[in-house]
C-alpha cells in the first residue's frame, strides 16, 4: 500500500466509534451455539451505518448470519471480512476499556476483530478509496471445537457468501499469519470386559487402573 492511500485510511479511522462497536458485542454474551442476540446487535450497528445487512440462515436457523456487501460500482475481484460471533463456554466477563486496552469476553476473539471489520468497511465507503471489486463482510456462530461443528461458515461458502481473498481479524496484534498449524479433534473411547466398577476398589487388573490409564493418556498425547 502506498503512503497516501494508507494515511488517507489511518485518519479515516475513528477510534472511539471502532471501540463502542466492539463494546457493544462483547456486553451480549455468546457462547458457541448462542449466538442470536449479539448476532441481531450486529446486524442494529451496520444497518445504523446505513449498510444493507442479509441474513442467511446458512444451516443454523436458531442463529442466521450477518452478511453484508459494499461494492465499489466497478468489475473486479472481491475481498471479504470474516469472523466468528461466538466464544469459549468460560464465565462471562463484562467489557471495559482500561489504560488503553479492551477487556471482556471475546474481546481478541474475536469480537475485537469483528470491531475491526465493520470500521475498515466504514472507512473503505466513506473514503470512497475502493476503485474497483466489492468488500463484503460475514460473521457467523458454530467457530468454537468442541461445541460448534463450523457448519455455519461452511454453509455460507456452499451457499456463495465467499469472496476471491479473505480476511480473518483474530488475535496477532501486529503480525499477519499466512499460515496455521491446523486443529484435529480425536475421539477416543476405551472399553475392557466387566461390570463398571470404581477405579479405587477393582483392584489391579479388573478396571482402568493409574497405570493403564497412564498408558493410555501417553499412546493419545503421543500422536503428533
Ligand atoms: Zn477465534
Amino acid at each position: 500500500m502506498d503512503n497516501y492511500l494508507q494515511k488517507k485510511l489511518n485518519e479515516a479511522v475513528q477510534i472511539e466509534r471502532l471501540i463502542d462497536t466492539a463494546v457493544k458485542l462483547i456486553g451480549i454474551p455468546s457462547p458457541t451455539l448462542s449466538t442470536k442476540s449479539v448476532a441481531d446487535k450486529l446486524a442494529e450497528i451496520l444497518e445504523e451505518d446505513d449498510f444493507r445487512v442479509k441474513r442467511p440462515e446458512a444451516n443454523w436457523p436458531e442463529s442466521p448470519a450477518v452478511f453484508v456487501t459494499y461494492d465499489s460500482g466497478q468489475p473486479g475481484r472481491t475481498l471479504q471480512f470474516d469472523g466468528h460471533l461466538d466464544t469459549v463456554h468460560l464465565p462471562y466477563v463484562e467489557p471495559r476499556v482500561e489504560k488503553g486496552k479492551l477487556y471482556g469476553s471475546g474481546a481478541s476473539d474475536m469480537k475485537g476483530g469483528i470491531a475491526a471489520m465493520c470500521e475498515a468497511l466504514r472507512i473503505i465507503r466513506d473514503t470512497g478509496l475502493l476503485k474497483s471489486g466489492k468488500i463484503i463482510l460475514t460473521a457467523h456462530d458454530h467457530h468454537e471445537a468442541p461445541w460448534g461443528d463450523g457448519r455455519q461458515v461452511k454453509a455460507l461458502i456452499e451457499e456463495g457468501f465467499v469472496g476471491d481473498g479473505v480476511l480473518i481479524p483474530e488475535y496477532h496484534c501486529e503480525s499477519l499469519p499466512v499460515l496455521g498449524r491446523g486443529m484435529a479433534i480425536l475421539e477416543v473411547s476405551i472399553m475392557r470386559e466387566g461390570l463398571p466398577v470404581h477405579e479405587v476398589q477393582g483392584g489391579t487388573g479388573t478396571t482402568l487402573s493409574h497405570s493403564s490409564r497412564s498408558k493410555s493418556h501417553h499412546q493419545v498425547y503421543g500422536i503428533k
